[in-house]
């Protein structure tokens, strides 16, 4: 998805949206994907359709270099296209077997937290932490140093050059259907459906040699 360009489409959930039931609930996961980051990517398109000199930039370029983008649209790219981003790796960061973290994404917990039961707790409290909407991750930087960071709204990490390793959504249409207003109980069920093979190859290719 980061590498994609103008005209967006909506990327297809890599599993079936009943997939991590009972932990996230099929008429959550549908709304969320069909609703919810369709909306984004709708919203980008419409954004980007009257300006073709943007349209070689990539999501990630975007992001990027929303600052060289007309001051009128810069703000409403930035929220767009920070949706489109976000729920793609929320949703590709998800699975019914996505196992424990594993070779150099291990080795770094490892070093860097107590455990993984200490990466969670931070994870988890900085997730609740977030005033209002927006997310928690578990960066990279360029070196492979992690961080746990918060983000209001539609922010990414791109502009502080942080790769996402894990997200998490913690806007209300993420939860309210099954967990209304207990966060904290989304959280865990989210804990429990985190794909992390799929964070453990990206943090490998960020630290190849
Ligand atoms: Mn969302």
């Amino acid at each position: 998805m980061e590498e994609t360009r103008y005209p967006f489409s909506l990327p297809p959930l890599p599993y079936p949206a009943d997939a991590l039931a009972p932990f996230i609930d099929e008429e959550t996961m549908r709304i969320h994907h069909e609703k919810h980051m369709q909306g984004y990517v709708d919203g980008l398109n419409r954004l980007l359709a009257p300006c073709p000199q943007f349209h070689s930039l990539t999501l990630c370029g975007l992001l990027r270099y929303n600052h060289l983008l007309p001051y009128k649209i810069q703000v409403e790219v930035a929220r767009q296209a920070g949706g489109v981003y976000n729920h793609a790796n929320y949703f590709e960061g998800l699975s019914p077997s996505g196992g424990a973290p594993e070779g150099r994404l291990l080795q770094r917990v490892k070093n860097q937290f107590s455990s993984l039961a200490d990466l969670k707790n931070r994870i988890l409290t900085c997730a609740l932490s977030v005033f209002g909407s927006g997310y928690a991750m578990l960066c990279s930087d360029g070196g492979g140093k992690l961080s746990i960071q918060p983000f209001q709204n539609q922010q990414t990490p791109v502009p502080l050059g942080l790769y996402p390793l894990v997200t998490v959504d913690v806007w209300e249409h993420a939860y309210y259907l099954k967990e209304q207003n207990r966060r904290a109980a989304y959280l865990e069920s989210w804990w429990q459906v985190v794909n992390w093979q799929h964070a453990s190859r990206q943090y490998a290719c960020l630290v190849s040699d």
